[in-house]
């Protein structure tokens, strides 16, 4: 039996970092623990721990991208909710199993070894949600 352990993430889109970093980190005063960019996704983004979750910002770096297709589409605006599971594909089995649509079939993973996997938004009420497992060991 798999289960879901927490919130891992809040995803946002934004035009720009400064200027969304103006509202979350200066006015509302979270921390800033870094920035970094993910050339794969074409992204660079802010993490700004909240409780034992994060906000991310995502700022598209090339128009065409997934992201910044959703930028043009879209606007600014909430991109994807993460949930952390202790096993993806017993996650995903059971998902399948009660006739959700998954975006991967199979896990991808991160250079630091996270897998993670989305599901299709017509099957969670029009959110995009990530599952996502911590590395191991
Ligand atoms: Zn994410």
């Amino acid at each position: 039996m798999s289960t879901t352990s927490r919130i891992a993430h809040i995803a946002i889109v934004v035009e720009k970092l400064d200027d969304a970093l103006r509202f979350w980190r200066d006015a509302l005063g979270l921390p800033l623990a870094h920035t970094e960019q993910n050339p794969a996704e074409n992204v660079e983004i802010a993490f700004l721990p909240l409780g034992e979750s994060e906000i991310e910002l995502l700022q598209p770096t090339a128009p065409e991208s997934g992201i910044g297709k959703f930028l043009a589409r879209r606007g600014a605006g909430m991109h994807h909710l993460c949930l952390e599971v202790e096993d993806i594909e017993a996650t995903m089995e059971r998902l399948r199993a009660h006739d959700v649509e998954l975006i991967n079939e199979t896990p991808r993973e991160r250079p630091d070894g996270t897998r993670y996997a989305f599901i299709h938004p017509k099957s969670a009420f029009g959110v995009l949600v990530e599952l996502y497992e911590a590395p191991r060991g």
